[in-house]
């Protein structure tokens, strides 16, 4: 089994680090071909419009949008949440599009754009710290997605099926327990 990480932008290596932590192969995918290497798909934060614009340029969008629908587990981490959602305020394109969720860019204001804040998880037993930078918020879902996270009543974390998303940034501490649940999901998918 391997897990891939979206390598065009953000913060690839640390994810890399974390899903070898757990005792998995870690793959850096830089070419479309290297997505039939992987059984799940990291997408890093970072900056989601410098994303887009590298997908579009090396033509990434239809082949993520195919690894969507062949049913492999995908989790989005801040940029990557972006990423995944349907809808996004202020926005008439979505880029991904496999989460029914709408989502806020930078939703947490300039005066807090960086901070760690405990949060309770389901599924996680204790808590856990969330880094949040220049974050996003849900801040709608439809019915068919769970919420795993809020923080002050926003949502921060939601998986829907093989998806999986948060705001913050799970790569940027040692606690390895969400890349350990994304490696369960994408476990679970291969059986
Ligand atoms: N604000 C960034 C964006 O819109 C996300 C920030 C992050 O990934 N740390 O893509």
């Amino acid at each position: 089994m391997r897990i891939g990480v979206l390598a065009l932008q953000g913060a690839v290596r640390e994810h890399i680090v974390s899903i070898e932590a757990c005792g998995m192969e870690a793959v850096a995918i830089k070419k479309i071909e290297e997505l039939a290497d992987v059984d799940g798909l990291i997408l890093p934060g970072g900056e989601s419009t410098a994303m887009r614009r590298l997908m579009d340029k090396y033509d990434f969008l239809p082949a993520l949008k195919d690894f969507a629908a062949s049913g492999k587990p995908m989790f989005g981490t801040c940029a990557g949440m972006i990423l995944l959602a349907k809808h996004l305020v202020g926005y008439e394109e979505s880029h991904i599009g496999a989460i029914d969720m709408t989502v806020e860019r930078n939703a947490f204001g300039r005066q807090r754009e960086s901070f760690e804040v405990p949060l309770m998880i389901t599924g996680i037993e204790e808590p856990y710290v969330g880094v949040f930078i220049r974050a996003p918020y849900v801040e709608s879902v439809g019915g068919e997605v769970e919420v795993l996270a809020k923080h002050e009543d926003r949502i921060v974390m939601v998986r829907q099926g093989q998806f999986l998303a948060a705001s913050f940034h799970p790569e940027l501490t040692d606690d390895h327990r969400i890349t350990a649940y994304f490696i369960d999901m994408v476990k679970q998918a291969k059986k």
